[in-house]
């Protein structure tokens, strides 16, 4: 007598008459999609599906639905806290095939694309129409992928982050039904707030099909610089100091003197000392730019900046932020072998020297390798902690470092996650910074959203 097939295989064979050879089950591909860059341990799913169109993860949802088979969007897997791994196997979905720019207004400023097209590609795309997307983290990651963590990056202080820069989205719903959340207007008071709903909920409500996003035009100025400090202290007063007498600064972003280190040798950045540093960006106009590098350079004098090597040029300004975004994989490369614990705290500005302070502290006690970078024009910053994730204890007490930043963060009023989602790693976190109530509150629109609990179950929330 022939076994009944399991739910998983029954998706399989369907997903196989759907997609053809874009249903993958060989080993290779499904350990790619087991976990991102992370630290958790890698859990192989049943198979991977490549779908092109909307239609296809449509009917991909549904049978999943159908089986009661996990689902698992995948965008590019550089995701920081197990958000990828199919933790109870099931279908991971990888949208990254999902790539074309479907449109593009320069009359409004905005576009509309899959959500496999990476900020990268897009920018690529608009470079000679005069328009940029701004959100960048340090990653070639997709964009479904960053509205689905609510990412940002450097330029956030100035241009939002994902959040602000999403007019709309097209979206599959755990029981397959399509949707949109919004229209192309500027603002609109048109009940729930679906389209802020979906960003930032980690594959956990619905799978993003595709994104109506907003452009900016190209600053007619723009210079970049970076200043050395001598202490991490007079770098953090001047990010605070800058940012309450209004500069209306792109870029601020602070690495202490182990992650300049670790740039400079990375990066082969040449002429810099491995001090605490900024890397700032001015955008505007000629005149504005100069006046708001001024104001900057008096407040970085006064905390013990030791001048400004400028970079005007688009070429050294490239390979600057280049270095910048290399951030983690510098940090990395100091110990080879180990994988990194990123930190993401954010808090308010007011408090940023007691939270960034206090975590080189915890830092220097746990006698582990942490660099520091980061957003600080949002009061957002990374450590980077390197252990070496076959070592339980050291995992231990790379995760109690890990802890102690977080617990201060949420006492001076901030988040344990200004940018990389909660995942598997940050649910504990979750509870404790926004209590029962609201969680409860979280889990009942999940269980609206997602009766059977088939989208990327295991994540969020503990159970
Ligand atoms: C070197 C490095 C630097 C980084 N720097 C930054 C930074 O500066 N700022 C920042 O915010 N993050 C940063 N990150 C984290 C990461 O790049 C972001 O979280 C990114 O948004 C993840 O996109 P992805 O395409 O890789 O998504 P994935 O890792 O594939 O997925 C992330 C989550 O989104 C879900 N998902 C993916 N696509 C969809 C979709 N279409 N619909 C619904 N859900 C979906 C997945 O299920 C998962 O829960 C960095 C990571 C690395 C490795």
């Amino acid at each position: 007598m022939t076994a009944m097939p399991t739910a998983a295989e029954s998706v399989i064979a369907a997903a196989r008459a759907l997609l053809g050879d874009r249903l993958a089950t060989a080993s290779a591909l499904r350990e790619q999609h087991s976990r991102g860059e992370d630290t958790t341990t890698p859990t192989l799913p049943d198979a991977v599906a490549f779908p092109t169109n909307t239609e296809e993860v449509a009917a991909l949802v549904t049978l999943c639905a159908q089986h009661g088979v996990p689902v698992v969007p995948f965008g590019a897997g550089t995701s920081l806290e197990g958000h990828v791994n199919p933790v109870r196997g099931g279908l991971s979905i990888d949208l990254s095939r999902m790539n074309n720019v479907l449109d593009v207004s320069a009359e409004d400023l905005d576009c509309l694309i899959e959500p496999g097209v990476t900020r990268q590609q897009l920018n690529e795309y608009l470079r000679d129409q005069g328009m940029f997307f701004p959100v960048d983290p340090g990653s070639v990651c997709t964009i479904g992928g960053m509205c689905a963590t609510r990412a940002s990056g450097t330029n956030a202080v100035r241009y939002g982050t994902i959040k602000e820069n999403v007019l709309s989205l097209e979206v599959v719903l755990a029981d397959g039904r399509v949707i949109n959340t919004g229209s192309r207007a500027r603002k609109a008071s048109n009940g729930y707030d679906l389209t802020r709903l979906m960003i930032g909920s980690e594959g956990t409500l619905g799978i993003i099909t595709k994104i109506r996003l907003r452009l900016h035009g190209i600053p007619e100025a723009t210079s970049a610089a970076v200043c050395q400090f001598e202490t991490l202290k007079g770098a953090v007063d001047t990010v605070i100091q800058t940012l309450q007498v209004g500069v209306p600064v792109a870029r601020m972003e602070l690495v202490d003197e182990v992650q300049m280190a670790a740039c400079i040798s990375y990066s082969k950045l040449e002429g810099y000392a491995p001090t605490p540093c900024l890397f700032l960006e001015f955008h505007g106009t000629e005149a504005g730019v100069k006046e708001q590098a001024e104001m900057v350079q008096a407040i970085a004098a006064d905390n013990g900046g030791k001048g400004f090597a400028w970079a005007t040029d688009a070429e050294t300004r490239n390979k600057l932020w280049k270095a910048r975004h290399d951030a983690y994989w510098a940090a990395i490369a100091l110990e080879p072998g180990k994988r990194g614990i990123a930190t993401d705290v954010c808090v308010p500005i007011s408090r940023l020297d007691e939270a960034l302070l206090g975590a080189k502290q915890d830092i220097l006690a746990s006698g582990l390798t942490a660099p520091i970078c980061g957003h600080v024009g949002d009061g957002n910053f990374h450590t980077v902690i390197l252990v070496d994730d076959k070592d339980p204890a050291a995992l231990e007490r790379a995760w109690e470092l890990d802890k102690a930043i977080v617990h201060r963060a949420l006492k001076l009023g901030g988040t344990c996650s200004g940018e990389h989602g909660i995942g598997i790693g940050k649910r504990e976190f979750l509870e404790l910074e926004h209590g029962p109530e609201a969680l409860a509150v979280m889990r009942s629109i999940k269980q609206t959203l997602d009766p059977k609990g088939i989208l990327n179950p295991g994540k969020m929330f503990r159970n």
